[in-house]
């Protein structure tokens, strides 16, 4: 009974033009009035707001639904301004959700996740050890970005969506392409495109269904190893979907789009970061730029604990810097990502950290309640 509610679609999950689809009788304007309604308030009115028809409004209301997460846990990061956010589904599973400040101030950037667990088993991420989850209805994922930025500062504005949190979004990708298009439209979040980020682990066969879908959307692939051998051991995904074709099917969209692709590589000590590491990455991101006409960004990331019996340690200081020097002295433009909340879980690879340190986290009571 749960499991249909959840997949059914939600006020927070149609765009205008759906709504007018459904219901002939409702006009464009009526339509993007009542569903910005429900996006700025996460809620329908009791009665007809103004310029909505009585019975348009009735048809519509007795007719979709309008679900919501319930947030039962916002924990600000006492090391930086980062806050996760803990939502609890209907049929009570937990999913997190990180509000990332951009340095310009009043703007943010809001990581949501795409599934409640993950099959793709990358051995450096928390989310990996919950095993399979369900995939997030597209509500679900845009229901994340509406109620951060229901908690943002007065001033405080949702620059961009990242597709970083718990779950594989590209096993998700219809879902995540109605939620990003929901995300984007003008009338209800007016996020643009080119804002969002879908990082994946990368799934050949889903992917163009998203470059095709939303071309104005930047991929982002982790690598974790160039060398496909070791990538195997960090990230079984290369096994079905080896990275060289991956990397292929986006260069030829950055080569289209002018989008460069972001590639990041989490720096694992003595597992990744060596020269010799950065050496073979290099050679990936020839045969990238030889095939895009342009340079990826690549983003290095410093590696967070995952919980108990953690395999790996984050590499040196010195080291993740040689590693940087090593690949921008090739003219490559990269970045060492802050990954912030760390103490709070909600550093890069750390989502769903809380359901893997006590698994009844969320079912069992109202012990998490902090917001
Ligand atoms: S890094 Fe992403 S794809 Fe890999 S296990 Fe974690 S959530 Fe899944």
């Amino acid at each position: 009974m749960v499991a249909d509610v959840v997949s059914e679609p939600s006020l927070l999950s149609v765009l205008p033009e759906d709504l007018i689809t459904r219901f002939p009788s409702l006009e464009m304007s009526e339509a993007r009035r009542l569903l910005s309604i429900v996006h700025r308030t996460g809620s329908l009115p009791p009665h007809a707001p103004a310029g909505i028809r009585r019975d348009s409004f009735q048809r519509v209301r007795d007719a979709v639904p309008m679900h919501q997460l319930e947030r039962v846990t916002r924990r600000p990061s006492a090391l930086d301004p980062f806050i996760k956010y803990g939502f609890r589904t209907l049929d009570g599973l937990l999913v997190e959700a990180v509000r990332i400040p951009l340095e310009k101030p009043g703007r943010f950037v809001v990581c949501v996740s795409s599934q409640t667990g993950c099959a793709l088993g990358c051995a450096f991420c928390a989310t990996a050890r919950l095993g399979t989850g369900r995939n997030l209805a597209a509500w679900e994922i845009v229901d994340q970005v509406r109620q951060v930025r229901d908690d943002l500062p007065t001033d405080g504005r949702v620059h961009g969506v990242v597709f970083q949190g718990m779950g594989e979004p590209l096993a998700n990708v219809s879902a995540v392409v109605q939620a990003i298009r929901v995300m984007t439209d003008p009338s209800l979040q007016a996020i643009d495109g080119r804002a969002i980020t879908v990082s994946s682990a990368g799934l050949i066969k889903p992917l163009p269904v998203l470059l095709q879908a939303l071309p104005r959307t930047r991929i982002g692939i982790s690598i974790g190893h160039a060398d496909p051998i070791k990538r195997r051991a960090l990230m079984p995904v290369e096994v079905a979907n080896p990275l060289h074709n991956v990397l292929a099917i986006v260069a030829q969209h950055a080569k289209t789009t002018r989008i460069a692709t972001m590639l990041s590589y989490t720096l694992l000590r003595e597992i990744n970061d060596h020269e010799s590491d950065a050496d073979a990455f290099l050679a990936l991101v020839d045969a990238y730029v030889q095939q895009a006409g342009m340079a990826p960004r690549i983003s290095l990331i410093a590696y967070n604990p995952i919980g108990p019996s953690d395999p790996f340690v984050p590499s040196e200081p010195e080291q993740a810097e040689r590693f940087r020097e090593r690949l921008a002295s090739h003219g490559i433009p990269v970045v060492r990502r802050y990954s912030g909340g760390a103490d709070v879980g909600a550093a890069c690879g750390q989502l769903g950290l809380e359901s893997v340190m006590d698994p009844t986290h969320v079912k069992s009571s109202e012990h998490e309640a902090s917001c």
